[in-house]
């Protein structure tokens, strides 16, 4: 139960997270072997898993196969931004743009 891949992770960071199976949504605008790590959103109602984040720019969301983090960084295919994770108004996660 060692090596989890991390490199550089705080250590505040080291809790096990909650790891996702990722189906493929039809998002077509990035290669079809990466389509299921994003998906369209769907607007205000549109409830994000805690392994979801929105791409600030074109309005993506982001989908990782473990649970995202404030301070993990996230790169949104579509548009080609780095992000990176922090924790929005009530707790919800919101994406910064790196650059
Ligand atoms: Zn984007």
């Amino acid at each position: 139960m060692s090596g989890s891949g991390d490199s550089g992770a705080p250590a505040r960071a080291r809790e096990p997270r909650q790891r996702y199976v990722l189906d493929d949504r039809g998002f077509d605008e990035v290669p079809k072997k990466y389509r299921k790590f994003y998906r369209r959103w769907s607007g205000a109602d549109d409830e994000l898993a805690p392994n979801e984040v929105l791409c600030p720019i074109c309005k993506v969301v982001i989908r990782s196969t473990r649970e995202l983090r404030p301070g993990d960084r996230v790169y949104c295919m579509a548009c080609m931004a780095r992000l990176e994770v922090v924790a929005g108004e009530g707790g919800r996660l919101e994406a910064d743009v790196i650059y």
